[in-house]
């Protein structure tokens, strides 16, 4: 395994082989967690601490589950920030993690920037569950194994990223990814809502859905991130449907095999049509949200191996 980092931060900065390794051994986790046996001993004695000052559905469950499913101790810890100031929270939590023995830290932060501050303050492992605009480097990790899953590669897949790239941490990490494995990534969204700096992380930038979309292999949808704009980037929910939300008429001029993915949570008819979001064959939404299991049990598997004995 060539990991090369004692904790995860970001996808930026990794390679195609540290990539690829993480992928093959959730890949393995997949199919143990359907096979139903679990490896409980691998954490055995390991405290993981979930630390989320953010809302979270899926992300804060699946490190749970992850963190039980390879017999580790899981705490979960939410902290409100309404009426703190942050900077002096983290580093406060930071002694107090560090008091705790934590060995893995799962941190959620509306700053970007906030985990690799903790990582080095606290003696704990730290996985970047999301940080402000900046990067959800497991997000992207369970997107890619979804793809693979799918395509059989990532190489050469042509891959449309729609709706508010601008605000989407889960859009720059696909991004680094996607371009560092070979895939030919596009953004698609109105000016508005697309980063001045996209052309310069490696993508074809579309304001017009329908070229965006044309002959593409993977449609990934984003939602509106309102809690991260200033000011009305958006005219209506109901203009952004008719112009970038993907409904079937869209959705036909991707490739046929095309598959369909969004990260959670959807806003049904805006940036998605239900009947899409639901397609039997098209939408794989269902089977990231169990990748996303599968490759937070590798990503804690191969920080474990790094960190110093059980104390
Ligand atoms: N759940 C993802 C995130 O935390 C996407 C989203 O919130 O729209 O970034």
């Amino acid at each position: 395994m060539s990991y090369p980092s004692k904790h995860l931060l970001a996808i930026e900065g990794l390679e195609p082989p540290h990539i690829a390794d993480l992928l093959d051994l959730a890949e393995s986790y997949a199919l143990l967690n359907r096979s139903g046996k679990t490896q409980r001993d691998l954490l055995k004695g390991r405290t993981l601490i979930n630390l989320f000052f953010e809302d979270s559905t899926r992300t804060r469950t699946s490190f749970e589950l992850a963190g039980k499913r390879l017999g580790a101790d899981v705490i979960n810890m939410s902290v409100s920030t309404s009426s703190v100031n942050k900077g002096e929270t983290l580093l406060d939590t930071a002694s107090t993690l560090n008091a705790m023995q934590c060995d893995l830290l799962v941190i959620r932060h509306a700053q970007s920037g906030a985990p690799a501050l903790l990582s080095q303050k606290v003696d704990a492992a730290v996985i970047n569950a999301g940080d402000g605009t900046h990067e959800h480097p497991t997000q992207a990790l369970l997107d890619a194994l979804t793809i693979r899953r799918h395509k059989g590669s990532l190489q050469g897949l042509v891959v449309a990223i729609c709706g508010d790239i601008a605000h989407s941490r889960v859009a720059r990490s696909n991004i680094h990814l996607l371009t560092t494995m070979g895939s030919r990534v596009r953004v698609v969204g109105p000016p508005t809502l697309i980063p001045a700096d996209a052309a310069r992380l490696g993508v074809e930038v579309f304001h017009d859905m329908k070229a965006g979309l044309k002959d593409a292999d993977v449609v990934m949808m984003l939602r509106l991130q309102r809690e991260r704009m200033s000011g009305g980037l958006v005219p209506s929910a109901r203009e952004f449907f008719r112009f970038y939300g993907l409904d079937a008429e869209k959705l036909a001029l991707a490739k046929p095999d095309s598959i369909v993915m969004h990260p959670g949570p959807m806003n049904r008819g805006v940036e998605i049509d239900s009947a899409i979001a639901d397609h039997p064959t098209r939408s794989v939404i269902g089977e990231q949200v169990e990748m996303g299991v599968a490759c937070r049990m590798a990503v804690l598997d191969v920080l474990a191996r790094r960190l110093p004995r059980n104390r």
